[in-house]
């Protein structure tokens, strides 16, 4: 089989991380020569708005509708600013995932050998799935300006919304071991339900679908003391499900669990599309120093895999996903790390070690 995939550098630490992936997926596709993935590059970002004055080219959305999948490495620049003050990136990931229906951010925190996240001894496996499409950034954009003094935007929760991103959480759950506690199959709806007309609507309509599903747990939580509780109990949770600004924010909040964003996969999931992509931004802090950690992005192309795998039912893109994901562990439990996790490789020095370690276990394959 042949994928198609478009495939965005961006800005920032983007083209760094991107790279460490291609050369993953390069060495594993090595190993199952059936499969075949041709990448296309293309532009867009802060650095091309800065250039051209858009966010990306037509070309750009274009190739991302037609690709298999689409692989994102990061955008943006604080210096870099729309005439409205907001950054770049945000038009293109909200484009992207409004366009291409990408209504699911599926987020997954867990624990990768010798990182250390804000309790070293908890036991951290969840899945944020963030609903993509609306609440508080559906009218990301837009707003409403009062005068130079009032700003509005507003939280937009609908049933269809709610309920295709619920269905999606609690048919993952299905997939999953259970919470690291005891292995019950939870899914929690997190929401601010006893204040804001929308959220409860939210929590009502996840409670309505949640009856189709007897087999999985399901409970509710405030994001204000949930966040507290994630941060003390995360081996309580296994499946989340938030609305769209939550779930941005609690997914960098999670990634602190096991030991910072750099171990931030994510995936956002239509449909008919995918783009798989860090959780975290471009870094300009760090950018072009090649220090970077890569591991969110690999990992991140290992999710496209699956869902690739799935979606075509490609046995081989499944044993492919399953190896880079043994090399990433395997990699990092012989004590290989970037400087972000208190190693001393640099991004392309791990990248190359993740490579190594795909030849050598596919080998034994
Ligand atoms: P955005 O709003 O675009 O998601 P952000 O404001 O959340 O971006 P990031 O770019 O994610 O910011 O960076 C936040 C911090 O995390 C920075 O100090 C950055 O250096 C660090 N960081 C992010 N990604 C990585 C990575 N892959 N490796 C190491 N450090 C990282």
């Amino acid at each position: 089989m042949s994928y198609e995939i478009a495939t965005l550098r961006g800005d920032g630490i983007g083209p760094e991380i991107i790279d460490q992936s291609v050369k993953a997926l390069d060495a594993a596709l090595r190993i199952f020569p059936n499969v075949q993935m041709n990448f296309t590059y293309l532009d867009g970002g802060a650095d091309y708005y800065a250039r051209t004055g858009q966010v990306a080219p037509d070309n750009t959305w274009k190739e991302m509708a037609a690709a298999d999948a689409i692989l994102f490495g990061s955008m943006g620049h604080p210096e870099i600013r729309m005439p409205d003050g907001t950054e770049v990136q945000g038009h293109f990931i909200v484009k992207a995932r409004k366009t291409l229906d990408l209504y699911a951010g599926i987020r997954p925190i867990k624990s990768y050998p010798g990182a250390r996240g804000v309790d070293p001894n908890a036991e951290v496996d969840l899945v944020l799935v963030r609903e993509s499409t609306e609440g508080l950034f559906a009218s990301f954009g837009g707003g409403a300006q009062i005068g130079d003094d009032v700003f509005a935007d507003m939280m937009i929760v609908t049933r269809k919304g709610t309920d295709r991103v619920s269905r999606y959480a609690l048919e993952l759950a299905r997939t999953r071991r259970g919470r690291p506690s005891d292995g019950t199959q939870l899914v929690t709806c997190v929401d601010k339900a006893n204040i804001f007309r929308s959220l409860a609507f939210f929590r009502q309509v996840f409670d309505e679908v949640a009856t189709e599903y007897p087999d999985i747990s399901t409970d509710h939580a405030l994001v204000d003391s949930f966040s507290m509780l994630m941060m003390q109990h995360p081996e309580r949770y296994d499946v989340l499900v938030t609305e769209n600004m939550f779930g941005d924010i609690l997914s960098d909040l999670a990634a602190a669990l096991v030991g910072g964003l750099g171990l931030a996969p994510s995936g956002d999931i239509g449909e008919d599309h995918a783009m798989f992509q860090p959780a975290h931004g471009s870094a300009p802090d760090i950018a072009g120093q090649d220090r970077a950690n890569p591991v969110a992005t690999i990992v991140s192309a290992r999710m496209m895999l699956e869902w690739l795998a799935a979606r075509h039912d490609d046995d081989n893109l499944r044993k492919a996903a399953d190896l880079i994901e043994r090399s990433v562990i395997a990699t990092m439990a012989e004590g290989q790390r970037t400087v972000d996790l208190d190693g001393d490789l640099t991004c392309s020095q791990f990248g190359d070690a993740v490579a190594a370690t795909i030849t050598r276990l596919g080998a034994e394959l």
